[in-house]
């Protein structure tokens, strides 16, 4: 299904019995399995939207375990809050849901940290491939008047950017050489043709296993064939457009988080199914204590 908010209203409004069967079928497919002894004989406890294993008479319902666990927020509101997540262009800050869904800060805070917890790849990718173009950029930080802090304070960030494929960031130390290709060696495959700008940092790319080429900013070079970063560019200014226009600010701790969930609604892009994979996702992750998110 291809959502959009008004079809989001139209099948599940503010029904939670509506909500909860989607996440069953998400979930099971129709053949209802016991977490905890695997079983498939399995009875519903209808009023309390609970089931009930034959086998070892475990109750549970669809929720349990999962990232939606616990909270006392109708599922309609969390089905609202991942399709704002998920198809805002430029993301949405906790300020801005806790307005949409009429919720305490603390509540929208919390859901939208579980919510981007849920977007964070669990299992590492293959790695890139093909043609792939490497950059990095300085993301926050605020300048000081008083103390004349400049943006010697922001935090540098890495991407990868496979054309044709996926985009990933992250938070690095530092962007020195030796940081740099680590990312590279761990992430792209040998032989693969690496596109940046001249940062002299990226030079010796050729002498590891890549084939290199790079366009001169400096020199007001921008593109020279197919020698470009304009993919990653345009992923960076979409990302810096999202903390300027949604979060205002991102604190150091949960940038890659915030990187996570970028990529994920990147990649997604042009998935018609973005909505139902972030719900599968959500099912799918781990549960998350509040402790966890504020430590
Ligand atoms: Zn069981």
């Amino acid at each position: 299904m291809d959502v959009n908010l008004i079809n989001l209203i139209e099948k599940y409004g503010s029904d939670d019995n509506k909500c909860r069967e989607y996440l069953e079928t998400l979930k099971w497919m129709g053949a209802v399995k016991c977490p905890r002894c695997g079983s498939e004989k399995i009875s519903r406890i209808k009023k309390r939207s609970q089931f009930d294993c034959d086998a070892c008479r475990y109750q549970f319902s669809v929720t349990a375990g999962t990232i939606f666990h616990d909270s006392h927020l109708p599922l309609w509101k969390w089905f609202l809050a991942v399709y704002l997540m998920a198809e805002s262009k430029k993301g949405i800050s906790a300020n801005q849901l806790k307005r949409s869904l009429n919720v305490s800060y603390k509540t929208a805070w919390y859901l939208c940290h579980r919510i981007r917890k849920a977007m964070q790849e669990v299992v590492p990718s293959p790695k890139l491939t093909g043609i792939v173009e490497v950059d990095e950029t300085y993301v926050g930080g605020k300048y000081d008047k008083r103390r004349k802090r400049g943006p010697w304070q922001k935090q540098p960030v890495m991407g990868l950017l496979q054309r044709e494929g996926k985009f990933e960031a992250r938070t690095i130390c530092n962007t020195e050489k030796k940081t740099l290709h680590g990312v590279i060696n761990e992430r792209i495959n040998k032989g693969v043709e690496i596109m940046t700008d001249e940062l002299p940092a990226y030079k010796s790319l050729d002498k590891i296993g890549y084939n290199h080429d790079a366009v001169c900013h400096s020199k007001k070079e921008w593109v020279r064939g197919d020698i470009h970063t304009n993919g990653i560019e345009n992923a960076w200014s979409l990302f810096k457009r999202s903390i300027v226009g949604s979060y205002h600010q991102i604190s150091t701790k949960h940038m890659d988080a915030y990187l996570d969930e970028f990529e994920w609604r990147f990649n997604g892009r042009e998935n018609p199914y973005l909505f139902r994979d972030t719900l599968m996702r959500l099912l799918n992750a781990p549960k998350m204590e509040f402790k966890e998110l504020i430590a």
